[in-house]
């Protein structure tokens, strides 16, 4: 047998930029004519944005003279799929899209993740931006750069590592928002606030009703601190080995409820019940403070989001629906669990910690419950 080795070690530098700031499309136009990044842009937005702030930034590249298309996807979770993902590559070859071509995803998590996944094969990879219009975009899925889509047997299935070549955050996109969608976002933001930054969970605390009012300069502070440890955390794990556990503090509960509800509990919603239970867990396996409890449901409250797990999901239910997770480990449910504010405990080097069913199963019996159904 003959053997040629083929050596092939990729390095592969996808450093880049968030901007925050207020009535940025100028601005957008300007960076982006700056930067040579691409000879033609195609913006690809949903149904809900297309009209008012997709129009307007297609203006603005337009009005700065770079070549630029638009495409609209329709809005919601059911976009991410297989067939709108074709009949975006089909569209982008009829438009003549080649290499020299840089997609601009704007809208939420949604066309975030959709169009980086379709940058991230077109031509074998093309670069695109993140314009992040969701608080759950600005927050977490417009950085990272995971991208994907879903199959039906589960979320988020097919997908690719596929950095962005600049993120733009613009504030004022969040005024249109749906209150529903807006608190979405704050659970992530009070996430961050529990993993890394006790003082972005204070100020949380000290000003929830100046957050709900989307005040603009206290959003923009806000929003710069989840940028920094999202940043931070994916340049130090930009794989998902380690560290970044601990971005899915609340989620292993949550999104067991979230699939038990059949996505009548929103993500947010159901992150902000999952985060209460792990603390909770994380108190019982004597591996956090019992005292994070109380303050964290009293900041979710605050901020609109609910505390107590509807009683028609039942603890065994919950359990068999987080063992089948990703995250699981050998059947065992594994979350990322607080010790305290701003620390999150890490066992035998790994953030995922393996829990016993026991001890979830009491945990979860234990904890208030409310009866009205979501
Ligand atoms: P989304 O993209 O579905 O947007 C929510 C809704 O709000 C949509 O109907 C949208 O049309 C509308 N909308 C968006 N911006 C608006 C605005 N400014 N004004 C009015 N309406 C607006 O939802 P999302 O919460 O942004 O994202 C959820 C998705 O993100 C999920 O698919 C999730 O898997 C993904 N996600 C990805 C990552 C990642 O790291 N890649 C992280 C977190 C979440």
């Amino acid at each position: 047998m003959i053997r040629v080795p083929v050596r092939l070690r990729r390095t592969i530098d996808e450093s880049h930029d968030i901007r925050i700031g207020r009535g940025l499309g100028p601005r957008i136009s300007v960076d982006l004519r700056r930067r040579s990044l691409a000879r033609r842009f195609v913006v690809i937005t949903d149904q809900n944005l297309a009209a008012r702030h997709g129009r307007r930034l297609l203006g603005a590249l337009r009005r700065r003279g770079l070549a630029a298309d638009i495409l609209v996807i329709p809005a919601g979770e059911a976009s991410k799929t297989r067939r709108v993902r074709d009949r975006l590559e089909d569209r982008l070859i009829d438009l003549g899209a080649d290499r020299s071509t840089a997609l601009v995803a704007l809208g939420g998590g949604v066309v975030g993740d959709l169009t980086g996944f379709v940058a991230a094969t077109f031509h074998r990879g093309i670069p695109f931006v993140q314009v992040p219009t969701t608080l759950v975009g600005m927050v977490d899925s417009a950085i990272g750069g995971k991208t994907g889509i879903n199959h039906r047997h589960g979320k988020n299935l097919i997908g690719a590592y596929h950095a962005p070549a600049a993120v733009y955050i613009d504030i004022d996109y969040l005024r249109t928002l749906p209150p529903r969608q807006f608190r979405a976002g704050l659970a992530e933001v009070v996430k961050c606030g529990v993993v890394a930054d006790p003082d972005l969970f204070e100020t949380l605390e000290r000003w929830p009703d100046r957050v709900l009012r989307r005040e603009p300069d206290l959003l923009s502070r806000v929003i710069e601190a989840c940028c920094r440890i999202k940043a931070r955390v994916v340049s130090e794990d930009p794989r998902e080995s380690g560290r970044r556990t601990i971005l899915n503090f609340g989620h292993t509960i949550g999104h067991a409820l979230e699939t038990l509800s059949r996505y009548r509990i929103a993500h947010g919603e159901a992150v902000a019940l999952g985060m209460v239970a792990e603390a909770r867990i994380a108190a019982k396996a004597g591996l956090g403070t019992a005292t994070l409890v109380p303050r964290l449901a009293g900041l979710l409250a605050a901020l609109g989001l609910p505390t107590a797990i509807p009683a028609r999901y039942a603890p065994a239910a919950i359990l068999e629906v987080a063992r089948r997770d990703k995250k699981a480990r050998g059947g065992r449910i594994a979350c990322a669990l607080p010790v305290r504010l701003g620390a999150m405990a890490q066992v035998a080097g790994d953030y995922r910690i393996p829990v016993d069913d026991a001890l979830v199963a009491g945990v979860l019996r234990a904890a208030p419950r409310t009866r009205p159904t979501p």
